[in-house]
């Protein structure tokens, strides 16, 4: 068996496309654009990468984009008082701080500072608390791209064994959560699981994201199982993802890196943006997403 190939790129193509018709209908309602601010603390080179294709993205879906540059030595004050900025900021429906923050500031701190209704990444307690309770929020990127994906080609998950490799709760968590929600059976792995190969051969859905390059190997994982692939590890041989290319030879279907889940991150950043601008607005959402 050779696995299908998930195609996140063009998946998140369409959604994108979604995504600027909805903007233009929610500019023309609002009197006003959509707007998504990132902040970057710092010059750490993979998250200005990040930063620079979300400005490119929102642009280019029809919304505004409002990027602050801030250095190392920010304090901890400054980078809260900028968030209290961007809330009371009507022109801003989303605020996304860009992590890993230098080391001396709390992250927990300036997440919880941002009012949950611009919390497009889905990271304040409100959101993930929302989520948990199985009640409409914002939820965090990744996983949501990521389980678009398992839905675009499995439709119906219920009852279907899903192992969640990993626990964070930018990606794990929430991916166990939306799986759970749509009534999979879900185990969440992490690093003092035991027999992880074991629990991997049980799995009709392997989701990855460990950030170990090519960990999940072709004989853990169940002939036809479908793999989502988060992982983006930097190698000598460019970038890879958790699980070892020769697991296509053995899935059903699978994300590559890059390609996968990649590109649908940014198409949800766009798409929470949008979203929680119309929710601020009170108009309806007419594009479905
Ligand atoms: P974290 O480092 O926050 O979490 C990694 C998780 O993997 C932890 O729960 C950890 O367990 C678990 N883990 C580590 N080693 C093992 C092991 N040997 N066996 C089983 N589990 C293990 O990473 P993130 O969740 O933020 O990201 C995961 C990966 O996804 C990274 O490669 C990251 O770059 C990528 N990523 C990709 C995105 C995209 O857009 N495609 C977006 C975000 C992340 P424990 O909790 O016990 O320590």
């Amino acid at each position: 068996m050779t696995a299908r190939i998930i195609d996140g790129k063009a998946f998140a193509a369409g959604l994108r496309a979604r995504v600027a018709e909805g903007a233009a209908a929610f500019a023309a309602a609002a009197g006003r654009k959509a707007g998504l601010a990132v902040v970057l603390v710092g010059d750490d080179a993979a998250s200005a990468v990040y930063v620079r294709s979300k400005h490119k993205a929102t642009l280019a879906a029809g919304m505004k984009s409002f990027e602050h540059r801030l250095p190392a030595a920010t304090v901890q004050d400054a980078l809260i008082a900028l968030v209290r900025q961007l809330n009371a900021d009507d022109a801003v429906d989303g605020i996304l701080v860009q992590l890993p923050l230098p080391k001396h500031i709390d992250e927990q701190a300036v997440v919880e500072a941002i009012d949950p209704a611009k919390d497009v990444d889905g990271l304040t307690p409100i959101s993930t608390g929302r989520l948990a309770l199985g009640l409409d929020g914002l939820v965090p990127c990744t996983p949501l791209g990521s389980m678009m994906l398992v839905e675009d080609v499995l439709g119906d998950i219920s009852g279907k064994d899903a192992v969640v490799i990993g626990r964070s709760i930018l990606v794990g968590k929430p991916m166990a959560q939306l799986l759970l929600a749509k009534n999979a059976t879900v185990t969440i792995a992490h690093s003092r699981t035991k027999d992880l190969p074991a629990l991997v051969a049980r799995a009709d859905i392997v989701v990855a994201a460990v950030g170990r390059a090519g960990m999940v190997k072709p004989d853990w994982v169940k002939p036809g199982a479908v793999v989502i692939d988060v992982g983006i590890n930097r190698t000598d041989a460019g970038l890879v993802g958790d699980v070892d290319p020769a697991v296509f030879a053995v899935a059903g279907a699978m994300t590559p890196v890059p390609g996968g889940v990649g590109p649908m991150t940014i198409a949800c950043l766009l798409r929470n943006t949008l979203v929680a601008a119309h929710r601020r607005v009170g108009v309806p959402m007419t594009t479905p997403l």
